[in-house]
């Protein structure tokens, strides 16, 4: 079963992909929740951060230094931004192929709302 994010790396569905490699690919979130939100994603499809190996290690890391790229890129290399990735449940996680997302473009306020 392919994620519906290789499809996006495939670009056999459409999106707006700002970077790509034979590694990486990043592009626009089609919800996105600050001004700039890109998705980050290795081209293997790795299900969670849980089921990484160290196979893994070295397009993990790249996916920092293409962040650092694409931060670039849009602009927020300087204001700053925030790289966050959910892994299963109780984060949230939706789309189950790793992916870090890339938020700025404004103030985004604390980490964590604290529960009242
Ligand atoms: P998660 O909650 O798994 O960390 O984040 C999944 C993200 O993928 C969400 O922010 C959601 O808006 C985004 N997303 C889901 N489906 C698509 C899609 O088909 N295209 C794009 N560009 N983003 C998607």
């Amino acid at each position: 079963m392919s994620t519906i994010f290789s499809k996006i790396i495939a670009r056999e569905i459409p999106a707006e992909i700002v970077y790509q490699d034979d590694r990486v690919t990043a592009f626009k979130d089609i919800h996105p929740l600050a001004p700039v939100h890109i998705l980050i994603v290795p081209n293997k499809e790795i299900a969670t951060v849980d089921d990484v190996t160290p196979d893994d290690e070295q397009t993990l890391g790249h996916m920092f230094t293409v962040a650092k790229e694409v931060a670039r890129q849009m602009g927020v290399a300087d204001s700053g931004y925030r790289l966050l990735i959910n892994c299963k449940g109780d984060a949230g996680q939706e789309v189950f192929h790793l992916h870090m997302h890339l938020l700025g473009g404004r103030r985004l306020g604390p980490m964590l709302a604290r529960q009242e």
